[in-house]
């Protein structure tokens, strides 16, 4: 492929007719708006299997996978060890509706993790934790309001789907149609790692904020840490206001360390949010802290939280064995790996003059195609993206599945071997060679 740049003559003729047959009977094709590929261009690849660090597609292409799911498959697909919990689990029965021990060890597990979680409840997406998170918040501290910073995802919550109208700690527009004003209109949208703008909205509404939710590193706008002192400073102002401060760890949570981004900077929240990872590839996801919060759930207080497969066995065994398998050596695996293909990617785009920036937070990882720091989602939007559309089209192409939009995480597993990272640093030169020649 050296010298070929986008589009490249290649086909995906039985993906293209399941997306033809998907188009009819579903919105667009998918039932999650990035996998349709819209930002990139060109055709989604059905994937049929996954094994270790490779995905094959319906036209028995295979891929190096850099999306993992979006963060769950942190041991690469179909580990021997989960999928053998997963057949045991599902052999015993599906879904009981009656408590079970499965989920019981799960919660034991995220509460010897993660010191503030005390308590945790049990869900079965990161949308439904973030928004019980906040349901809770409100009713524990009897107030409306709450704040959120642009270029943050916590799912499609409606309070929280949500885009600041203009300037500095204006009240949110919806930002989309079926969010009413009234949905989104106690929600306060401020620009990442801007504590100053924090400040003021609390000298704004004193005794009206219930929460702060932040992602304790955000990969959604792109990978954009926290900086010095950012997340401590939203804790001790959420504190001085007696706010929650809630901290999202749906991508981070068990992906970033043991403890996820706690076990990295080590602030106190009052509520976190998991899922991604602690699901192990199934629906679980789960929101905990403090236990007095807690302690305002029904069935013991007044807040409603529920859910018919909230716990589900076959979930929680599979999420259970993940956990168990995470060690401090699978951490530093996926470290070093994640490490180098940075290493990879930056000199193969620095060879062609690209300019880019790689961010990174722990071992996820992203490549903005400008030269300047990215602190906030108004400088994530200043990056020359059409660059990153013919990098990952060369990509695919040469059999690296890369996500396809340039303000997404890049994942990688303990199963990204010598073997996977090979076929990596095999495609790059001509990726870099494509996104030097993109044109907007
Ligand atoms: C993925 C994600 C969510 C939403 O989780 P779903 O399981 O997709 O509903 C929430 N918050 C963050 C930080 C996420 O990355």
């Amino acid at each position: 492929m050296a010298g070929v740049s986008y589009p490249y003559p290649y086909e995906a003729p039985v993906s293209q007719t399941l997306f033809e047959r998907a188009s009819l009977v579903t919105p667009g094709g998918v039932n999650s708006p990035v996998r349709a590929f819209r930002a990139v261009g060109g055709t989604p690849r059905f994937m049929v299997s996954g094994t270790g660090p490779y995905l094959t597609d319906a036209d028995g292409r295979e891929y190096v996978d850099l999306v993992c799911s979006w963060g769950p498959m942190i041991l690469g697909h179909s580990h021997p060890e989960v999928i053998a919990a997963v057949q045991a689990a599902v052999a015993r029965g599906t879904s009981f509706g009656t408590p079970g021990e499965g989920e019981v060890a799960l919660a034991e597990e995220i509460v010897a993790r993660v010191e503030p979680v005390e308590q945790v409840r049990l869900v079965s997406s990161g949308t439904e934790a973030t928004m019980s998170a906040i349901r809770l918040a409100r009713g524990f501290t009897g107030r409306a309001k709450i704040v959120k910073f642009a270029g943050c995802y916590h799912g499609h919550v409606d309070a929280l789907l949500a885009a600041a109208g203009s300037g500095l700690a204006t009240f949110a527009l919806p930002d989309t149609p079926g969010v009413t004003g009234a949905q989104a209109g106690d929600t306060i949208v401020l620009p990442y790692n801007d504590l100053e703008a924090v400040r003021a909205a609390f000298a704004a509404h004193p005794g009206e904020i219930a929460c702060v939710i932040t992602e304790a590193a955000p990969g959604n706008m792109g990978v954009v840490p926290p900086g010095e002192g950012f997340n401590q400073g939203l804790a001790d102002l959420c504190r001085a206001d007696g706010a929650l401060y809630i901290s999202d760890e749906v991508m981070t949570g068990f992906r970033t360390s043991r403890a996820g981004w706690y076990g990295v900077d080590g602030v106190r929240p009052d509520l976190m949010t998991f899922g991604k990872v602690m699901g192990g590839g199934f629906p679980a996801a789960a929101f905990g802290g403090r236990a007095d919060v807690m302690g305002h759930l029904a069935p013991v207080g007044p807040v409603y939280q529920a859910g018919t497969l909230s716990g589900n066995p076959v979930a929680t065994a599979a999420g259970l064995a993940q956990l168990r398998l995470l060690d401090e050596a699978a951490y530093a695996k996926v470290g070093a790996v994640s490490r180098e293909i940075q290493g990879l990617v930056t000199a193969a785009l620095a060879k062609e003059g690209v300019a880019h920036r790689l961010q990174t937070a722990s071992s996820m990882f992203s490549v903005f195609f400008t030269e300047d720091e990215v602190r906030n989602y108004e400088d994530a939007k200043k990056q020359e993206s059409f660059r990153f559309n013919g990098f990952f089209h060369s990509m695919l192409a040469q059999g690296v599945y890369l996500p396809p939009s340039a303000f997404e995480s890049w994942f990688v597993s303990t199963a990204h071997d010598e073997q996977a990272v090979e076929r990596i640093a095999a495609a790059l030169p001509a990726a870099a060679r494509a996104a030097a020649e993109a044109t907007a």
